[in-house]
């Protein structure tokens, strides 16, 4: 049997209630192939796929907190701490009640090829908690996120593992997580990125994941001949990833005429009135149809149900799903493709069914995963690591054309690796071999652990 097969096998027989993680682990590994058995002898001996698909540690915790009634709740809280062998773990927190193991080693797994794909000295890592934010008064908010801290930072440090946002968790959050953080362990240092201006956040960090996408984005389509100037592009989500994506692909004058919350959706033929939705989405935290029924040339659609991914029905040129995981599945790649999609790039992690995924690229749409394509928040979390470490804060302008650099040149690198492993046009694979060879090349010099 093939190496990558028995790995595949043991991970599935180890793992059995994870289907997330196995679906991210297949999709890698099958991309991993050729790269695998040009090295194959020296791989299995080293026991590199066993290794690289097992993280470094997993730490699950209570998180008790009193709610505004004065009921105690409980949730689980996750972190975990997947590969540090070209840097301190870093990635997100996730607080969504979908939050599970499962879905945090995904994370933490693909995590560990994007932080690589940056370029810079991270490694990977994700964290979270069932914790629904949803409803709950700012005090609750940071009853639970203090006590989420309380617990985390035993685990966590600048130079060992540094957390940042991801879904719900933004910069109220970040915030209160830092404050618990500094008075435990009593160390102001750059624990948590996506932190506030005022204290160590960096500038276009919050932009920097949309904008990044579009950066992307926009390398792609020129290098296939083509611009951003006068595109259609649907959108998913209405978060902090779409709402940047949405702003920087309208700068780039392409328009945006679709975005998706978990409770519906909504067409602007118009164009997405950028202000009118920070409006809705950070200043009011309302939901999506409040930003219909404001403006005129909008249709609110509700979610029909778990499947209704509505906004994959619309005609457009690119197509940036930027809300979660498996919102894209083979019914929408089918409709994207009978309505002349050209490229499709994931600022979500994940948002693209296996089976979409493949049917997007064997009907010449140009895919872009999330581990390359959303890279540019981490990318950013990184400069805001270096600006802390240097105890200095550099201008947007200087940060944002870092990220751009950034970008651009990912974008090069996964085409590069693609090229030379024979799969032209192929980006998934060549973000899974350029992130991978960066990593394995780090293990193997570090010796076995
Ligand atoms: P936000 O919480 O800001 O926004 C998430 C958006 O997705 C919201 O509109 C939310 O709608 C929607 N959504 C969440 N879960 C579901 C669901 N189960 N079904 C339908 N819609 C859903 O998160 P971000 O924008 O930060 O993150 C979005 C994606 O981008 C995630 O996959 C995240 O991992 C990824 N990402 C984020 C980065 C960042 O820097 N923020 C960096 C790299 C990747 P609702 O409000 O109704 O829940």
């Amino acid at each position: 049997m093939a190496y990558v097969d028995e790995v595949l096998e043991q991970v599935k027989a180890k793992n059995p209630d994870q289907p997330e993680f196995i679906q991210a682990v297949t999709e890698v590994l099958n991309s991993l192939r050729p790269v695998v058995e040009a090295n194959e002898e020296k791989y299995r001996k080293l026991a590199i796929l066993e290794r690289i698909t097992e993280p470094d540690r997993q730490i699950m915790f209570r998180v008790p907190w009193v709610d505004d009634k004065g009921q105690v709740q409980v949730n689980r809280g996750y972190r975990v701490q997947f590969n540090n062998s070209i840097g301190p773990y870093k990635g997100g927190i996730r607080l969504h009640p979908s939050v599970n193991l499962s879905i945090i080693k995904f994370l933490g797994f693909e995590q560990v090829f994007k932080n690589s794909l940056t370029t810079l000295p991270i490694g990977g890592g994700k964290g979270g908690s069932d914790f629904d934010p949803k409803g709950k008064s700012d005090n609750e908010i940071m009853h639970f996120c203090q006590s989420f801290m309380t617990e985390l930072s035993k685990y966590i440090g600048a130079d060992t593992d540094v957390p940042a946002g991801d879904i719900g968790t933004g910069a109220r959050e970040i915030g209160f997580m830092f404050g618990q953080y500094k008075r435990i362990r009593d160390l102001y240092e750059g624990v948590l990125t996506g932190k506030g201006l005022t204290y160590g956040g960096s500038l276009a960090r919050t932009e920097a994941t949309g904008y990044g996408l579009l950066y992307l984005t926009e390398e792609l389509m020129k290098c296939h001949g083509e611009s951003m100037e006068g595109k259609t592009v649907a959108i998913s989500g209405s978060g902090n990833v779409a709402t940047y994506a949405a702003q920087k692909a309208q700068q780039m004058g392409a328009k945006v005429v679709t975005l998706s919350d978990s409770t519906g959706w909504i067409y602007d033929p118009e164009g997405i009135d950028i202000d009118l939705l920070k409006e809705v989405k950070e200043v009011k935290r309302a939901r999506l149809s409040e930003y219909a029924a404001a403006r005129k040339s909008a249709e609110y659609h509700d979610k029909k149900d778990a499947n209704d991914h509505g906004v994959w029905n619309i005609k457009v040129d690119i197509a940036l799903p930027c809300a979660t995981q498996n919102e894209l599945n083979l019914d929408d790649a089918k409709a994207l493709v009978a309505n002349g999609v050209k490229a499709v790039c994931e600022g979500a992690n994940m948002p693209t069914t296996i089976e979409a995924t493949e049917y997007l690229q064997a009907n010449g749409v140009w895919f872009v995963g999330g581990k390359a394509a959303n890279a540019g928040g981490v990318a950013t979390s990184a400069l805001e690591m270096s600006q802390n470490s240097e105890r200095l804060s550099w201008s947007f302008e200087e940060v944002d054309s870092k990220l751009k650099g950034i970008m651009v040149g990912i974008y090069h690198a996964i085409d590069d690796a693609a090229k030379k492993y024979g799969m032209e046009g192929n980006y998934v694979a060549g973000a899974n071999i350029a992130g991978f060879e960066k990593v394995v090349t780090a293990m193997i010099a570090q010796g076995v652990c």
